[in-house]
Order: C-alpha cells, then sequence, then structure tokens
C-alpha cells in the first residue's frame, strides 16, 4: 500500500460485525496494484450509530463506501439516489458520494451475472432457473437474473413467504415467470426437467458445516447444467463437488465475491479493477 498522505482517497465498509470482512484486503490490493492513492478501511457501525455513520460519509468526505450486514436494506432512507437494481433488489451494498450526493448501488446480482459470463461463458437470457434459499443473497441474484432475460426462476425455500415476496417482485417487475416454492426433494424433483442453472443461495455446506449439503438429489443433475454455490468458505463445497462428479458445469461464490467488489471498485475509482490480483488476494486471505 502507498503511504498514506494528504491527498489520500478514504473508502470504508460500514458493517457489524466487520472485523471478518474480505474486503480491506482485496481492494487495498487493487489500489496498490494500480498505483492510486486511495486507502480502503472498516467501520464497525451499530445499527443505533447507522445515520450518523452514513452523514460521516460526507461530512468526512469519503469516495464511497460498502454496506455489509447488517445495515443493506436500512441504510436505503439515508440516500439521495438509489440505482434501479438496488431499489428492485431492496438493498445496497455500494455508496458513491458523488460530490455529497449519496447513490446507492447494489453490485452482489451483477456481480453473479458478471463471474458467471467471466468463469463459464453463460449468460442468464432464456434459461429456467432453480435457486435454493430466499435471503438478501438470493433477492439480489434472482433480480439480476430476471433482469438479464432468464424465461422462468424457480425459488425453494424453509420459508415459503420469504420465496414468494422474491418471486412476486420478479413478476411484478421484469417478463421473466417466477413460482415459490417449500423446499422439499419430491417438490425439487417434479419441476427439475430441463432446468439450466441450480444456484445454492443458503449457508447449508459453509464452514464449519462443510459436509453438508443442500437436499438435492444428486441423480437430477446432469452435464447440460451449471450448478453454482454462493458459499466461497470452502471454496469448493461437497455440493460443487457432487456436481462436478455428475459432469455438471460448477462456479463456487468465489466469482460472485471478487466480481461485485470489481463493479465497486470501479463505481468509487473510474478504473478498470485489476481482476486476476483483486482474486488471488482473496485466495491468499482465506488461505490465512
Ligand atoms: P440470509 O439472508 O440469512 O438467507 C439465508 C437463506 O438460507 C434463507 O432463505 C434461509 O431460509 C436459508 N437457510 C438457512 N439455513 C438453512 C438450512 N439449514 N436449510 C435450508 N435453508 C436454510 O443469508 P444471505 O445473506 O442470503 O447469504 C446466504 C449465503 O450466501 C451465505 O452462505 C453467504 O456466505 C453467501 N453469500 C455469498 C456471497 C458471495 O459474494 N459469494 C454474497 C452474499 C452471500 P429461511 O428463509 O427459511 O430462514
Amino acid at each position: 500500500m502507498s503511504p498514506i498522505t494528504g491527498k489520500t482517497k478514504i473508502i470504508g465498509i460500514l458493517g457489524y460485525p466487520v472485523e471478518h470482512s474480505f474486503s480491506p484486503v482485496m481492494h487495498n490490493n487493487a489500489f496498490a496494484r494500480l498505483g492510486l492513492d486511495y486507502c480502503y478501511v472498516p467501520f464497525a457501525v451499530q445499527p443505533a450509530q447507522l445515520k450518523a455513520a452514513v452523514s460521516a460519509i460526507r461530512a468526512l468526505n469519503l469516495v464511497g463506501v460498502n454496506v455489509t450486514i447488517p445495515h443493506k436494506e436500512t441504510v436505503m432512507p439515508f440516500l439521495d439516489e438509489i440505482s434501479v437494481e438496488a431499489e428492485m433488489i431492496g438493498a445496497v451494498n455500494t455508496i458513491v458520494n458523488d460530490k455529497g450526493k449519496l447513490i446507492g448501488y447494489n453490485t452482489d446480482g451483477q456481480g453473479f451475472v458478471q463471474s458467471m459470463r467471466a468463469e463459464t461463458g453463460i449468460e442468464a437470457l432464456d434459461k429456467k432457473i432453480i435457486i435454493l434459499g430466499a435471503g438478501g443473497a438470493a433477492r439480489s441474484v434472482a433480480v439480476q437474473l430476471a433482469l438479464n432475460g432468464a424465461r422462468e426462476i424457480l425459488i425453494f425455500n424453509r420459508n415459503q413467504e420469504r420465496a414468494a415476496n422474491i418471486s412476486a417482485i420478479i413478476k411484478n417487475k421484469t417478463n421473466c415467470s417466477s413460482t415459490a416454492f417449500a423446499i422439499k426433494t419430491e417438490t425439487l424433483t417434479e419441476v427439475f426437467e430441463n432446468t439450466d442453472i441450480l444456484i445454492n443461495t443458503t449457508p447449508v455446506g459453509m464452514y464449519p458445516h462443510i459436509n453438508e449439503k443442500p437436499p438435492v438429489p444428486c441423480e437430477l443433475i446432469n452435464k447440460n447444467m451449471l450448478v453454482c454455490d454462493l458459499i466461497y468458505n470452502p471454496i469448493e463445497t461437497d455440493f460443487i463437488k457432487a456436481a462436478k462428479q455428475r459432469g455438471a458445469m460448477v462456479m463456487s461464490g468465489l466469482g460472485m465475491l471478487l466480481y461485485q467488489g470489481a463493479l465497486a471498485f470501479n463505481l468509487w475509482t473510474g478504473q478498470e479493477p485489476p481482476i486476476e490480483d483483486m482474486r488471488q488476494a482473496l485466495i491468499d486471505f482465506f488461505n490465512g
């Protein structure tokens, strides 16, 4: 990292807790690689302090921030403008300070789509997609896939109402058809035929529970499918390993993590992000 000077521009991340965030390592590495006089710092912001923290972006003339759990939704009323995607998703993960005007974006869904394009060459256009889980990550990925022209998105979740909420956004605001289901092996089996892309957005299989898998019968997976897991710790989950054994193309969550950061980097600096350096910084960070 270049030495901090009077000219150094500051970017941060607002979260609580925030100490395990991978973003400072990824972004500071990218700034150093491009010789940019920027510094990315973590800010542990308790929920009651969020409004004050957002005001501080203006007061301290920060270039922008990332926003992470638990503030992605609650930060929205404090911003001056929200991008179309972030509005539809109902969450912001990146804020740009445009001369005092705070603009909220959501790069999570686009990060997924860009990762899919870069790592597999597959586009959402006209695809039948099954999504397991209906939390914040599912919402950003589902909405972006629908905006990118997916034909049909089926959402399976323990809490069917949460899945129905995402389906309703998709049906009301895009041309994609969508149905919500309670997550059950039998129902999955019934609707699985001709699925192009299967995405696990639940934390099932995440460290330390690395031997768990979402309830998808392995025999449903075939070589014509792309199987994705949003989990990045471990980089290769048991679900991904099982899909590989069935001959499917696979994609881990590392790419989404990388590209959501790369998109934010571009919004703040206007520069092309050094993708491979950022990827390596993440891998080194995970390997401890
Ligand atoms: P979240 O908002 O808490 O949602 C979690 C979802 O998973 C909910 O739909 C929940 O179902 C479901 N779920 C949780 N435990 C489950 C279980 N044991 N069995 C079945 N379903 C279960 O979390 P999130 O922010 O969406 O994150 C979800 C995963 O995505 C995490 O592993 C996270 O690390 C990963 N992620 C990755 C990236 C990336 O860049 N690669 C970005 C964001 C998140 P209910 O609604 O029924 O509770």
